[in-house]
C-alpha cells in the first residue's frame, strides 16, 4: 500500500513515468490526450472539454507547472485515468473481447421484425450496434451505434423513475404493482389487490408492473397528469436529455430524443390491444386524470347521442404511444442506463438526475419484469436488470459499473432482440458481472473491474506463495473457498511446482489430497523435476505414487558463468506477479502504472523471473524496449540461470534476441 501525499504529487509521479521519454522535465501534450482517449474517454466528454481545448492550443511539449495548470479543469479524472483506476481499468482488453463477441453474434440472423407496428417492419433487419458506457464515462461503441431507433418499451423503466420521483413509491404503487406477470407484454390480465377502507375490505385491480404495456400505460397516465399533452411530452424529452448527458450549453453532442410521429400515429391506428388496456384501466377506476363529461355538457340531440370517448384513456395512450416513438441511438440509451448504474448521476455531466432511492426502487422491478415472460430465465442466466423493446433495443444495467445497450431489430417469440440477448449472455459468460456470481472461483471468467494482469495475479498468486512458504493454513482457507489450487502464473508455474521446488512436503501431500493434478510449466517441466533438482527425495516418493510419466523441462543457459545482474526484491508479491503478467501480455500501460506505484522494474518472483524474462519469452519487443528504457538490467538470471537473452533464443523470438544482443 503506498500513501499518496497529495494529488499534485501523485499526478506528477504517475504522469512522468507514463509519458516522459527523453527529457524528464518536458511532457508531450499529445501523450496526455492519447492516454485519456485510450482509456475509453471521449473527446466530446463535457468534463474534458476545457482540457482538450487547452491541449489543442498549447505547445507540443510543456513543463510540469503548465501541465498542472492545464489539467486543473479535470484533475481528478486525469489522475484516475493515469493510475488505471477508471471503472474499466483494462479498456482495450475489454473492447477487444466485446469486438470478438460482436463478430460472432453478427452471424445470428434468426428472429423476425416486429410487424404489428408497420414502420417497425420496414427497418433494415441486419442492423446491429452495441454501446457500453461506464460510470466513469468511458465509452465503447461498435456497429450501428449511431443509428436512431424506436425506444418502444425501453422507455418503461425511465417513465417509472420519473413518476417515482414526482409522486413517491407509495402513491405510484396504488396504481401499478411490482410483481412479475409471467405473461406477454401486451396481456390484458390485471393483478387483484385488496384495499382496506373504513375497516371494510375492497378489491382493486392494477397492472402487474410498470414494465409491461398495462403498467406502462398507467405510468404514462401518471406523468404530470394535470398538464397538457405538449408539456407532458416536452417534460419527458427533457428528462431523457438529462439522462443522456445533454447539456444546455451545447458542449456535448447528445441531443434530446427525436419524436417520430409516424410511428406514434401507426401505433394509434393499429394498437387496438393497447386501447383495450386503456379502457380496462379506466374501468378499474385507477387511471388518473378522470375527466368524464358532466351531465350539463351533454348535447342532447333529438335522434341518437354524442358518442363519447373518455379523455383520460386517450391522453394516457397518446402520451404512451408518443414516448414509445421517441428515437435514440444505442450510445445514448447506454448512457441513460449508465446513469441508472451510477445511482442516478449522469456519468458524462456528473449531475444528479434521479434520486438514489428512485434508482434502487426501479432496478429490482426491472430485474424481475424487464424481459416480459422471459424475465426469469433471462435473469437466471445473465443475472442483470435489463429491458427490451420491440424496436430491437435491449439495455442492461451493471450497478456501479456500466450501462449497455444493444440494438438489433430481429426479435424472438417474446419480443426480445435475438442478438441483444445473445450478446448479453456472452458478456456474462465471459465476465463476472452476474449479480449472483459472488466470489466465483472459475479463473476463466474475468472481473472487468480489475486490471487483467492483476486479476491473473490474484487468481494464482496467494496459493503459489503459500505453497512455496509451506503455509498450509492459507491453502486450507483457499481450498475451503473453493479456489482452484492448480492455476499457474505467467510461466504456468503452479503451487505444486513451488512446493516441490522448496521442499514443502506437507504442502505437496495436501495438494495431492485436494485432487490437484500435476501440469507442465512453460518449459514442459513438472514439480517432479523441481524436487529432483533440489534433492527433495521425500517429495519425489510422494509424486512417484501418482504413476505419471513426468517430462523433463527444457531450459536454455548459454553461459552459466557469465555476467549476472541482481534481481530486485519487492515485498508485495502480488504486485510483482501482476508486473510479470503485464510483461507477458505486452501491457505497456499496466507496466507503467505498476512502476509508478513503486514496483521496481526488475523485481523478481520466487523463480527469480523478471518482467524482462517474460517479455523476452513472449517476444514482446515493445515491452522489452520499455523495460530497458526504465533501466531494467539485462543479465538477470532466473532459478535455472537463464537470462532474458536465453529465453528469447529458446523461444525463437528473433527481433527481441537481436535487440538484446546488441545491448550486451
Ligand atoms: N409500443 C409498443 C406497444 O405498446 C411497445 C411494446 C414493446 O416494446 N414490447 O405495443
Amino acid at each position: 500500500m503506498i500513501i499518496i501525499p497529495n494529488i499534485r504529487q501523485s499526478v506528477k509521479k504517475t504522469y512522468f513515468i507514463l509519458c516522459v521519454k527523453k527529457n524528464p522535465n518536458l511532457i508531450k501534450t499529445k501523450n496526455i490526450k492519447n492516454a485519456l482517449l485510450k482509456s475509453g474517454l471521449k473527446s466530446n466528454d463535457n468534463r474534458l472539454y476545457t482540457l482538450f481545448q487547452k491541449l489543442d492550443t498549447c505547445a507540443n511539449e510543456i513543463y510540469y507547472d503548465d501541465f498542472i495548470k492545464i489539467i486543473s479543469s479535470a484533475g481528478l479524472l486525469v489522475e484516475k485515468t493515469l493510475r488505471g483506476e477508471l471503472a474499466l481499468p483494462d479498456f482495450s482488453d475489454f473492447s477487444k473481447n466485446i469486438d470478438e463477441m460482436f463478430k460472432e453474434v453478427a452471424k445470428n440472423k434468426s428472429g423476425e421484425l416486429a410487424s404489428y407496428i408497420p414502420p417497425l417492419a420496414k427497418v433494415d433487419p441486419d442492423q446491429f450496434g452495441i454501446s457500453i458506457v461506464t460510470v466513469d464515462g468511458q465509452v465503447y461503441q461498435k456497429g450501428d451505434f449511431d443509428v436512431d431507433f424506436s425506444l418502444q418499451s425501453l422507455c418503461k423503466p425511465f417513465n417509472y423513475c420519473f413518476v417515482l420521483e414526482k409522486l413517491g413509491l407509495e402513491l405510484v404503487h396504488k396504481h401499478v404493482g411490482q410483481e412479475p406477470s409471467g405473461r406477454q407484454f401486451n396481456d390484458l390480465t390485471l393483478l387483484t389487490r385488496s384495499l382496506k377502507s373504513n375497516s371494510e375490505k375492497k378489491l382493486t385491480s392494477i397492472p402487474y408492473n410498470p414494465m409491461i404495456n398495462a403498467g406502462a400505460i398507467m405510468t404514462a397516465g401518471l406523468i404530470n397528469s394535470n398538464d397538457n399533452y405538449e408539456n407532458r411530452l416536452s417534460f419527458v424529452k427533457e428528462q431523457y436529455g438529462k439522462l443522456i448527458g445533454w447539456s444546455a450549453k451545447g458542449k456535448f453532442d447528445s441531443k434530446f430524443p427525436r419524436f417520430n410521429k409516424d410511428v406514434a400515429r401507426e401505433e394509434n391506428f393499429t394498437g387496438h390491444n393497447n386501447l383495450a388496456i386503456g379502457y380496462l384501466l379506466m374501468a378499474t377506476g385507477n387511471l388518473p386524470g378522470k375527466k368524464t363529461k358532466l351531465k350539463k355538457d351533454i348535447d342532447n340531440k333529438k335522434d341518437g347521442f354524442d358518442f363519447y370517448i373518455e379523455p383520460a384513456v386517450t391522453e394516457a395512450l397518446k402520451l404512451y404511444f408518443s414516448i414509445c416513438s421517441l428515437e435514440m441511438t444505442s450510445t445514448e440509451i447506454a448512457t441513460a442506463a449508465a446513469t441508472l448504474a451510477n445511482n442516478g448521476v449522469c456519468p458524462i455531466t456528473q449531475s444528479r438526475i434521479l434520486n438514489q432511492k428512485t434508482v434502487r426502487d426501479c432496478l429490482p422491478v426491472l430485474q424481475s419484469s424487464g424481459m416480459y415472460d422471459a424475465s426469469g430465465a433471462f435473469f437466471q442466466e445473465v443475472g442483470l436488470p435489463a429491458k427490451s423493446g420491440v424496436g430491437g433495443g435491449v439495455f442492461l444495467v451493471i450497478p456501479q459499473l456500466m450501462g449497455i445497450c444493444i440494438f438489433s431489430p430481429r426479435l424472438d417469440e417474446q419480443g426480445n432482440s435475438v442478438r441483444g440477448i445473445e450478446m448479453a449472455k456472452r458478456i456474462t459468460s465471459k465476465y463476472l458481472v452476474h449479480m449472483f456470481d459472488g466470489a466465483m472461483t472459475n479463473a476463466d471468467r474475468i472481473d472487468p473491474r480489475i486490471p487483467i494482469s492483476r486479476w491473473r495475479a490474484n487468481s494464482c498468486g496467494e496459493a503459489i506463495w503459500a505453497a512455496s512458504n509451506g503455509d498450509i493454513r492459507t491453502l486450507e482457507r483457499l481450498a475451503s473457498e473453493q479456489k482452484d489450487l492448480s492455476v499457474g502464473n505467467s510461466d504456468m508455474r503452479t503451487p505444486l511446482h513451488l512446493a516441490a521446488a522448496e521442499g514443502q512436503l506437507e504442502v505437496v501431500q495436501f495438494l495431492i489430497k485436494q485432487g490437484v493434478k500435476p501440469v507442465p510449466d512453460r518449459w514442459g517441466g513438472y514439480g517432479y523435476f523441481d524436487a529432483k533438482n533440489n534433492n527433495h527425495d521425500k517429495i519425489l516418493k510422494e509424486l512417484d505414487k501418482l504413476n505419471i510419466k513426468f517430462l523433463q523441462p527444457i531450459h536454455l543457459v548459454e553461459d552459466p558463468n557469465g555476467k549476472t545482474d541482481e534481481v530486485a526484491n519487492y515485498d508485495d508479491e502480488l504486485m510483482v506477479s501482476e508486473l510479470l503478467f503485464a510483461a507477458a501480455r505486452n501491457d505497456i500501460t499496466g507496466i507503467r502504472q505498476l512502476i509508478a506505484k513503486g514496483v521496481p522494474v526488475h523485481a523478481g518472483n520466487f523463480d527469480s523471473r523478471t518482467a524482462l524474462h517474460l517479455a523476452a519469452a513472449e517476444g514482446n519487443l515493445e515491452t522489452v524496449k520499455l523495460l530497458i528504457n526504465y533501466k531494467h538490467p539485462i543479465n538477470v538470471r532466473d532459478r535455472w540461470k537463464s537470462t532474458p537473452l536465453d529465453e528469447a533464443k529458446r523461444e525463437n523470438r528473433i527481433s527481441v534476441y537481436n535487440f538484446l544482443k546488441k545491448l550486451l
